[in-house]
């Protein structure tokens, strides 16, 4: 046996990279395994959150002080590629020296896979490890889901991560897949001047927005000149020149050919548990390829937790943080937090304006039977909005007839990112809407759309 430790942690996603520090300073012996030495931080940081929305900002810079000629895009393009990788270069090494120099911990490059349920086996450049651990922590996140469409092994077929990549600024290009990231990378390309096409085999448009809400988001898309296709199913792809791709597409009354030069899958992200011979630990998995985990995510052994996009919770990088905050509770607390206690979990995609939300939709509430108001307020009325130059989107509000709780907010909007972990914050204090709606804020901000939407109620 060449380490022998107190805890093993595979992979270097967010739960991880925050508990190892905090778990070395309690006196235990810690490795860290990250496969990749372009990954130390994880996905967020190197292929995620962090370099999306560093694109997402140049971009809506970009569109909102004007694009310039096809030249003068590539450039601006090429440059903003330049400063996302020099962005994403500096926080990696800030993260590997947070866990490895500054806390004692021990960080492996290499793939681990299991041998039994105690010992993993590491396989690095320079040969074979074998690590033993009392406790095992599975943070290997979530890989892109390919469909199994002909032709898509394409040398134009891009996921998120090679998209990132890319030098060049495509003139068009298909986004497969209308969900959250799908809309994002759209947003950003039609920012920089791409022709956009996003191809969604649903039949709805955001499905699990309100209408109204789905409506006024697609309206401001296509007036960025993002085209929607819906219900449209990619059926083959092939080369048809050497900078073009083609894809032939069934739909009922929709576009029947795609020509451009980019095309991204943005179909979902699966459990990544590619090499880790989960089967050698007897650690069992859902229907869905997910470790499966209980509220304290603990595994079927003991011994074994699963946090972040790996053990099927929402794919977000704050919620991965929650999980270390469960671990750490669990063994050093109160061991009373679960994943149960996520009263409101707030979320945003970051289109241009972004479009964020926490609790439920208008849908969700009369879904369950509640008595409901519900109010609504464009963002033009906001004097904020004005000045940014940013008066598209609509906020909403969900109040409970009974009890006067907020039950749901959404805002597409500017500055909605942060509008909503306000109202995220004030709904778990459990207190009537009132409050929200006389509480003081600043001005111009967009946050004191607030007091004005409440009012309405
Ligand atoms: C394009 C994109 C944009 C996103 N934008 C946002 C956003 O704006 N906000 C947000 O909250 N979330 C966003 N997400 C989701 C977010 O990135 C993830 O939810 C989060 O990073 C998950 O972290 P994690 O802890 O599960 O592990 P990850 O950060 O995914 O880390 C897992 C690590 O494990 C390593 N690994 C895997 N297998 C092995 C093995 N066998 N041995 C050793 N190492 C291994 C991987 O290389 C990886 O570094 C985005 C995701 C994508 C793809």
């Amino acid at each position: 046996m060449d380490h022998t430790v107190d805890v093993l942690i595979i992979g270097f996603g967010k739960a991880g990279k925050t508990l190892a520090p905090y778990l070395a300073k309690q006196g235990l012996s810690v490795i860290v395994v990250e496969q990749s030495s372009q990954m130390y931080g994880g996905t967020c940081i190197n292929v995620g959150c962090i370099p999306t929305k560093a694109l997402a900002h140049q971009s809506h810079l970009i569109a909102q002080y004007g694009l310039g000629n096809t030249e003068a895009r590539q450039e601006r393009y090429a440059q903003a590629i330049l400063e996302k990788d020099e962005l994403v270069t500096m926080l990696r090494g800030k993260n590997l020296k947070m866990v490895n120099e500054q806390s004692g911990v021990t960080v492996i490059t290499g793939k681990a896979s299991f041998l039994t349920d105690h010992i993993v086996e590491i396989k690095t450049q320079d040969g074979t490890i074998l690590v033993e651990a009392s406790r095992i922590l599975i943070n290997t996140g979530a890989k892109p889901i390919i469909p199994d469409i002909p032709g898509i092994q394409n040398s134009k077929v891009y996921t998120s991560t090679e998209l990132l990549n890319l030098g060049k600024l495509p003139e068009r290009m298909a986004i497969i897949g209308g969900g959250y990231i799908g809309l994002e990378f759209a947003s950003i390309y039609a920012g920089f001047g791409t022709e956009v096409t996003i191809l969604e085999q649903g039949a709805t448009f955001l499905p699990r927005e309100d209408q109204d809400i789905a409506s006024e988001v697609r309206t401001v898309l296509e007036q960025k000149g993002i085209r929607i296709e819906l219900q449209s199913h990619v059926v083959q792809i092939e080369d048809i020149e050497k900078n073009e791709v083609q894809l032939d597409l069934s739909s009922p009354d929709g576009l029947k050919e795609w020509r451009g030069n980019a095309v991204l899958v943005a179909t979902g992200r699966a459990a990544n548990t590619d090499g880790l011979n989960i089967e050698a630990a007897g650690i069992q998995l859902t229907a869905r390829g997910f470790i499966q985990v209980d509220d304290k995510l603990q595994t079927n052994k003991q011994h074994v937790w699963a946090l972040g996009d790996v053990n099927g919770g929402p794919q977000f990088t704050y919620i991965s943080l929650d999980d270390y905050r469960i671990i750490k509770d669990h063994w050093f607390g109160t061991g009373l937090r679960t994943t149960s206690d996520r009263k409101t979990v707030p979320t945003s995609v970051f289109i241009d304006p972004p479009l964020s939300r926490v609790g439920l939709s208008e849908t969700e509430a009369l879904q369950q039977g509640y008595d409901i108001r519900v109010v609504k307020l464009p963002v033009t009325a906001s004097t904020r909005a004005r000045q940014l130059k940013q008066t598209d989107g609509l906020l909403k509000a969900i109040v409970d007839s009974k009890t006067e709780q907020l039950l749901g907010f959404t805002m597409f909007g500017a500055e909605s990112s942060e509008v909503v972990n306000i109202v995220s914050v004030f709904m778990n204090s459990s207190q009537p809407y009132t409050v929200l709606r006389d509480t003081i804020f600043t001005h111009p901000s967009m946050s004191e759309m607030l007091n004005d939407l409440l009012n309405l109620v």
